[in-house]
């Protein structure tokens, strides 16, 4: 696999090759059936665990390999395990993106309990954040986190929560203060098990644990809440910012795996006298994949090294907000076509259950809408380009959960 891009530091080059053999001797998929992905994602949660990874999810005093988050090793870490198993790649990510706001603003007690727990794999996490009426425009929420005494009750529903339903605790956003809108936005951590909090389970299209929320008189601790009232809207986009970066890996990964297939499948089926690779068609095919792939490598190591040099620096680069949606946007999009053109070149073996590719197709089409759908990224670039020319312009991009 090429490395040509100058982004990564010997110590991501290290950590890339050991995902690499983990998720090819522990991660990937033996079998043609899908047997119950639940149970899967738990078994691959505690791989991953004791092979270490989760240690780069949270900051050092707690469980953390490093003090900081190091976002560059979350992409080589979603990309390395995206190759084998989206299931698995979904499995490390969310125990960051739900672990992430913790980290962000959490007191240091609930970084305590909560971040060791993630890192340890005892605990799973989740971010919920989407609602049945607040999707892209994420804050229009309704639900609200209403003050009595030591106390916050909660009331309203969440929808699509990766990890809802097998989730220990669940980092949820809410109105403190709804007449405010954005501002009256706050964090609070709600455990699995609070009275008025229940879920149900949602299916979509690959596997990927999932379901809604609903929160009737829910209450949790004040002590619960992340940072203060009101920061809760900075919160998300702070997350979403660093782990949007990260979307577009996993999407290298599944892309880049559906190259090395495409190539080896056309190199041995012959038709027509020759082998497939020898026809024109599909070599130009091969190289465009091949191109877009580098492009996307570039653009995803790109804006992970300017978050991780902007967090060292301990200033905000708007730079890497842009770069980070441009990697998103670009490296779903061409993992889409990759893939696509991928499970074209295997003809009808393309489409039967249990061949690669055709976990793949299903595999990349949450990337391309979750964490902000494609168009909420173009929002945000086309946002970020026309205040960067216009000084002083206060218009918001739509929000991107
Ligand atoms: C597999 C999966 C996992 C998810 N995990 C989580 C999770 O863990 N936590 C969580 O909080 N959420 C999660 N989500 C929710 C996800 O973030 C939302 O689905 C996403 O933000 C889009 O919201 P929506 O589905 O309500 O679509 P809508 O916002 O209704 O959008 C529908 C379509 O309209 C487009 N659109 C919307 N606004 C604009 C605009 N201004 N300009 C142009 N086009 C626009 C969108 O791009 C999209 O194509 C998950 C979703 C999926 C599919």
């Amino acid at each position: 696999m090429t490395e040509s891009v100058g982004f990564l530091e010997q110590a991501h080059l290290e950590l890339a090759a050991r995902v690499d053999q983990f998720a090819r001797a522990q991660v990937e998929p033996r079998s043609t059936e899908e047997p119950d992905y639940i149970t899967q994602a738990r078994e691959l949660l505690k791989r991953i665990a004791a092979e270490g990874l989760l240690r780069y999810v949270a900051p050092s005093p707690y469980g953390g390999l490093h003090p900081y988050v190091d976002i560059r090793s979350l992409c080589v870490i979603r990309r390395g395990l995206a190759r084998y198993s989206s299931l698995a790649d979904t499995m490390f990510a969310m125990q960051g993106l739900g672990s992430y706001p913790i980290t962000l603003a959490g007191s240091d007690s609930l970084k305590q309990k909560f971040l060791t727990q993630v890192t340890s794999g005892e605990a799973i996490a989740t971010f919920a954040l989407t609602e049945p009426l607040a999707g892209s425009d994420a804050a229009s929420i309704r639900t609200v986190a209403r003050r009595e005494g030591g106390e916050y009750i909660l009331d309203g529903d969440k929808k699509f929560i990766s990890n809802g339903g097998i989730a220990d605790f669940y980092v949820v956003f809410a109105k403190t203060d709804p007449a405010l809108g954005r501002k009256g936005m706050s964090a609070i951590v709600v455990e699995k098990d609070r009275p008025g909090f229940t879920t149900n389970a949602l299916e979509v299209i690959a596997p990927h644990p999932i379901g809604e929320v609903h929160m009737e008189g829910c209450r949790v601790p004040v002590e619960n809440l992340l940072g203060r009232e009101g920061e809760g809207y900075s919160i998300v986009m702070r997350t979403l910012e660093s782990f949007r970066t990260t979307v577009g890996a996993a999407a290298l990964g599944l892309a880049e795996r559906a190259l090395q297939e495409a190539t080896s499948y056309t190199k041995g089926r012959v038709q027509f006298g020759k082998a497939l690779s020898e026809f024109q068609g599909l070599r130009f095919m091969l190289a465009d994949m091949a191109t877009e792939i580098e492009a996307s490598r570039v653009l995803v190591f790109q804006a992970a090294a300017k978050l991780d040099t902007a967090r060292n620096a301990g200033r905000e680069d708007p730079s890497s907000v842009l770069a980070s949606s441009m990697a998103k946007l670009y490296a779903t999009e061409t993992a889409q076509q990759v893939i696509d053109r991928a499970l074209q070149m295997h003809g009808g073996t393309g489409v039967l259950k249990g061949t690669v590719v055709e976990r793949l197709y299903r595999e990349i089409r949450a990337l391309r809408v979750y964490e902000g759908a494609s168009e909420v990224q173009k929002e945000i670039i086309a946002h970020q380009l026309l205040r960067a020319s216009q000084n002083g312009s206060t218009a918001a991009p739509p929000k991107a959960s």
